[in-house]
């Protein structure tokens, strides 16, 4: 069975798709820094999955670390998931965001270009699309960025173009997530963000459970059915199923493989708060303030060439979405604080 390398397997998205691997019956090995999860994760990998998958604590700008583990195990294919992922934060540290995300891609590549492994699938953002005139977002949308985060996946995105444009034996799959949210249904994995969450979903959570008074809704006043902002929630299980598909199919198209994770369906801030009400069975108090700089009226994908491509779209609904959050919520999430 093939060997997949995950950077940031122990992150949240990382997570989800390790055990959608391990089921499937992959080998995984995974780098990890720890910066932003937990090593707890990897017992909860081996609860769900009956394995445990093979772990590095390293960095992966540390080339002599990557190179040593590439030479060991032979890696077939990597899934790219190393990252700084805050919009507001990368503005107030675009050295540390620029870094990470773009010193730590040139040396991945660089190392896989060293040992010829040559597929990787990355995972890029909605972000990319700023603000997209027209809604739903196709990948043909124009690209651009109004942060350091944005910037960097738009230059990775770039870079692994070239990189395909200069030796065609490259597979290369860029997957545009849009909002992921919800949890393993087992509740013992799920998003577990430093401090104060900058996200909906994990904010929500934390009003449910108390520990935060209330939610301050940015903003009412958008063109939107009832004026909040309106976005494309997606399972995490949904999108670590669309991994799969794009690496079961990575090399079978002659050309980097462009593709929207979403579910083509928007819901608007009022609208999650409501579905978590009824998830959780306990009131969200919230505040109307402010619009939040930089944030976009409405973004939802049109994720029909996923479908076309890899027959692959997401399965879960908004009420799925909210009893996982709630009952990881419940369960770990607390266990997990970094
Ligand atoms: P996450 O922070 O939970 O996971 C990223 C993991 O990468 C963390 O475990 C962190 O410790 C690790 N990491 C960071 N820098 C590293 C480095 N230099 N070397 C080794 N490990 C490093 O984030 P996530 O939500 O799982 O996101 C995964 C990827 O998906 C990121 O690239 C992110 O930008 C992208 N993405 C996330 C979202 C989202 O809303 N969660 C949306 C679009 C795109
Ligand atoms: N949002 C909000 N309060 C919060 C966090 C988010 O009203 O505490 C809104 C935000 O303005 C946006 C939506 O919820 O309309 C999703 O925001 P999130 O940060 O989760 O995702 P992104 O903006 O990156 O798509």
């Amino acid at each position: 069975m093939k060997k997949i390398l995950l950077t940031g397997g122990t992150g949240y998205i990382g997570s989800h798709v390790c055990i959608e691997l391990l089921n499937k019956g992959y080998e995984v090995i995974i780098i990890d820094n720890l910066s932003n999860s937990s090593i707890k994760v990897l017992d909860c990998i081996k609860k769900i999955t009956g394995i445990k998958p093979i772990f590095y604590d390293k960095d992966i700008r540390d080339k002599a670390a990557l190179l040593k583990i590439f030479n060991k195990y032979s890696i077939d294919i990597v899934i790219h998931f190393a990252g700084l992922k805050s919009l507001t934060e990368s503005i107030n540290e675009p050295v540390n965001y620029y870094d990470n995300n773009i010193t730590g891609t040139i040396s991945l590549l660089a190392i896989m270009t060293q040992v010829n492994c040559h597929s990787i699938v990355f995972s890029s953002s909605a972000t990319v699309y700023g603000k997209a005139k027209h809604i739903p977002i196709r990948e043909n949308s124009p690209l651009s960025a109004s942060s350091p985060y944005g910037q960097s996946k738009l230059f990775i995105e770039r870079l692994l173009q070239d990189l395909y444009t200069s030796d065609d034996k490259w597979n290369i799959a860029i997957l545009r997530y849009f909002n992921p949210a919800g949890a393993h249904e087992s509740g013992l994995i799920g998003e577990s963000p430093n401090g104060i969450p900058n996200n909906l979903f994990p904010y929500v959570a934390k009003v449910a459970n108390g520990s935060h008074k209330r939610l301050l809704i940015f903003g009412n006043d958008y063109d939107t059915h009832d004026g909040t902002g309106v976005r494309d929630y997606i399972h995490v299980v949904d999108l670590a199923k669309g991994h799969l598909k794009a690496l079961e199919n990575i090399g079978t198209f002659k050309k980097v493989l462009v593709l929207n994770l979403g579910t083509g369906q928007g819901y608007s801030v009022l609208d999650i708060v409501k579905a978590f009400e009824a998830a959780s069975k306990q009131k969200i108090p919230y505040e109307i303030v402010e619009r939040r700089e930089g944030d976009v009226s409405e973004c939802y994908a049109d994720p029909s060439l996923a479908f076309e491509l890899l027959n692959w779209k997401a399965e879960f609904n908004l009420s799925q979405i909210c009893n996982d959050a709630w009952n990881w919520e419940n369960k770990s999430s607390k266990d997990y604080d970094i």
